[in-house]
């Protein structure tokens, strides 16, 4: 048998995951994301309108050229960041094939779908969770539960008739996850048993030494920062990624407890917490504040100035965005306005790419300038450090390692991880976006 693994987007670089895994010419795909810092490059930009040769040479979304005229049985989603499904809008329809996901997963690329504007997305989609198996030709894809900083996260085992492949991108060891499942150590260690051909493993973090502490560490954290601010006089300011719903959560729960209001303000806040609410995964409050229409926002913002002190503000904007509210609101654009006193709280690591660190930077002089003290990095990473990493390749044990999920500096850091680990060079594969790795089964 042989096994294809094909990367389309996500080596070399942070962002646009993709890969072809194949046996004896049946693929499946696995993932198509955005390249966010790609799309920030252009102002204003609205890619809804935009077709897929021009976003392939804006370097926004993979080139799935190499595998179009392929026999592609299913397309499986891992989880729900933009880098991993923000392509499906440009790139499902070219392959007749479904899309497979966990529940939350499915619900955000429908999100993007029913946004699209330039293609007809006719792709059927269907759910599984972890645990499940799907049969797709003579493909055998299955889901692994993963915590990671989105909800309902798998890594996915694509399995031929006599060999299987991992696609690790994304995940952490955390045995205190606040909400959704832990990593599942026990499937893991039976792929071991089993034998795995090959695993892509995430390298985004493992220049750090790990372990990735806890998503509980990052609530201790807030309630400490938070617990702080009350005792001002000013507005609290929080912002954090608004697919990370186990972090809002904290943020909502601990602001019931220091006997503030929280009231969760944002296009992007409302889509992700709505769906997370309507699929069960999360628990707010009927009465909780969740806007997301520019009406809504400007007239509670307008409601809550007089009694600012009352409330929490979680708002987007945590990588200085200029368009999202804190930004606006720090520009003095909307009716509430930053003043002596406030506290803004960033619970959220800035994503490192230029754009994103001057944003970050302009958006924390302005808020200073005007009196507020900002609280930075109050935050814990989704993925896995090398320890964990370590842990991770010695519990799978595969015969064949590819680094994925970052740049080639940080690849090769893995690879390095590999060889201490004993796997030899003829085990270790740095590939780039395009060059395909043959295995025998
Ligand atoms: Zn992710």
């Amino acid at each position: 048998m042989t096994v294809e693994i094909l990367p389309l987007g996500g080596l070399g670089e942070v962002g646009k995951n993709m890969t072809a895994i194949g046996f004896d010419g049946e693929y499946v795909l696995v993932d198509m994301g955005i390249r966010l810092d790609s799309i920030l490059g252009f102002e204003d930009i609205d890619i809804s309108g935009m077709g897929r040769r021009e976003l392939i040479n804006m370097n926004c979304i993979p080139n799935d050229t190499l595998i179009l005229d392929r026999e592609v049985l299913a397309i499986v989603l891992s989880h729900g960041h933009l880098d991993h499904i923000g392509a499906v809008g440009k790139l499902a329809h070219a392959y007749d094939a479904p899309i497979y996901g966990t529940p939350f997963t499915v619900e955000l690329a429908k999100q993007i779908v029913r946004e699209e504007r330039t293609f007809e997305v006719g792709n059927e989609f269907k759910t599984a969770m972890p645990g499940d198996a799907i049969d797709v030709g003579d493909i055998r894809l299955e889901f692994i539960g993963a915590t990671h900083s989105i909800l309902q996260t798998a890594l996915v085992l694509v399995q031929g008739s006599d060999s299987s492949v991992l696609c690790a991108s994304d995940f952490k060891f955390d045995d205190e996850p606040l909400l959704g499942y832990t990593t599942d150590y026990d499937r893991l260690k039976r792929l071991a048993k089993d034998g795995l051909c090959a695993a892509l493993v995430g390298a985004v973090r493992v220049d750090e030494p790990g372990p990735t502490p806890s998503e509980a560490h990052a609530r201790d954290m807030l309630r400490e920062v938070m617990t702080e601010a009350t005792s001002n006089s000013g507005a609290i300011f929080a912002t954090t990624f608004s697919s990370h719903i186990t972090r809002i959560k904290s943020i909502v729960d601990i602001s019931f407890d220091i006997g503030r209001t929280p009231v969760l303000l944002g296009r992007s806040l409302h889509t992700y917490c709505k769906i997370a609410s309507k699929l069960g995964l999360v628990d707010f409050p009927p009465e909780l504040h969740i806007h997301g229409r520019p009406n809504a926002v400007h007239n509670l913002l307008r409601e809550i100035d007089g009694s600012r002190d009352d409330y929490v503000l979680l708002v987007t904007g945590h990588q200085g965005e200029p368009t999202s509210l804190l930004t606006r609101i720090a520009d003095g654009e909307l009716p509430l306005k930053i003043r002596s006193g406030d506290e803004v709280i960033f619970s959220a690591s800035t994503i490192p790419n230029p754009i994103n660190e001057s944003n970050r930077e302009l958006l924390e002089t302005k808020l200073r300038a005007q009196g507020a003290r900002v609280r930075k990095d109050i935050h814990v990473s989704g993925h896995a450090g090398k320890r964990d990493v370590v842990e991770f390749i010695e519990m799978i044990n595969p015969e064949h390692l590819v680094p994925c999920h970052c740049t080639l500096d940080k690849l090769k850091i893995m690879a390095g991880v590999g060889r201490e680990l004993g796997f030899s060079d003829r085990q270790l594969h740095i590939l780039q976006n395009g060059e395909c790795l043959r295995l025998s089964g």
